[in-house]
């Protein structure tokens, strides 16, 4: 079984899609991550993100693969080194829209993400996992929040465990919040698998749920699709 999870960033699908893999016993895969991990190696080799061609040719050349401990969360690896921190930096933040609107780098990674649903159920999270990569997924979800919200967890999240000062988290949500309506804009305006729900996908507004209220909504869509 397939279950596909898309949405603008920071609307939860990580945290859903981990949860409900977790609960279903399905793999999870963070296809935002394949991007990104496009996205870093670009910029760790110094190839100018304008040249389309040298983009793509990265996408081709890297071996990307995940790897998952019991208790852990999955690692992404490039050329079996762990970047799963690297991928996470405003830089990559910043960068990784312009990487993954090129037809060529998607090419590579839907070819990736295809083969991972050969051997298992797996639930998968992006951007056009139900329009494009699996639109014949059994189960498909269209996460969105409150903008405000989505900037407000973000930075809730990146401060997990510390304190921080109202004036610093207040500034800190208003830059968050206006990377990440850029980075919604390029992705819903690019020609090639834009950002936007399959029209037969179910809507989740996760502004006001909690993240168990909105597990159980999809896991409801699994059963009803098994029974
Ligand atoms: O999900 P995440 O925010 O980590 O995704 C990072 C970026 O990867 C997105 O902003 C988008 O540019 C790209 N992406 C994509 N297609 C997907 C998943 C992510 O273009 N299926």
């Amino acid at each position: 079984m397939i279950v596909a999870i898309d949405g603008p960033a920071g609307s939860g699908k990580s945290t859903i899609a981990r949860e409900i893999a977790r609960k279903l016993g399905f793999q999870q895969l963070d296809t935002g991550a394949m991007y990104r991990a496009v996205t870093y190696s670009a910029l760790d080799r110094s190839v100018d993100l304008d040249d389309e061609e040298a983009v793509v040719d990265v996408a081709q050349a890297i071996h990307i693969t995940f790897a998952s401990h019991a208790g852990e969360s999955t690692r992404i690896m490039v050329d079996g080194h762990d970047v799963s921190a690297q991928i996470r930096t405003p830089e990559v933040d910043a960068c990784v829209s312009k990487v993954s609107a090129y037809p060529g780098v998607r090419e590579a990674m839907v070819v990736l993400q295809r083969k991972c649903a050969d051997a298992q159920d797996i639930v998968a999270e992006g951007r056009d996992i139900g329009t494009v990569v699996f639109p014949h997924a059994e189960v498909k979800i269209f996460l969105t929040a409150d903008p405000h919200e989505r900037a407000r967890r973000r930075v809730a999240q990146r401060h997990a465990g510390e304190h921080v000062d109202e004036a610093t988290l207040e500034r800190e949500v208003k830059q968050t919040l206006s990377a990440l309506e850029e980075r919604d804009r390029l992705d819903a305006s690019r020609a090639v698998a834009p950002l936007t729900a399959a029209p037969d996908a179910q809507h989740i507004d996760s502004t006001r749920f909690t993240i168990d209220e909105v597990v159980d909504q999809v896991a409801a869509a699994v059963n009803a699709r098994r029974a």
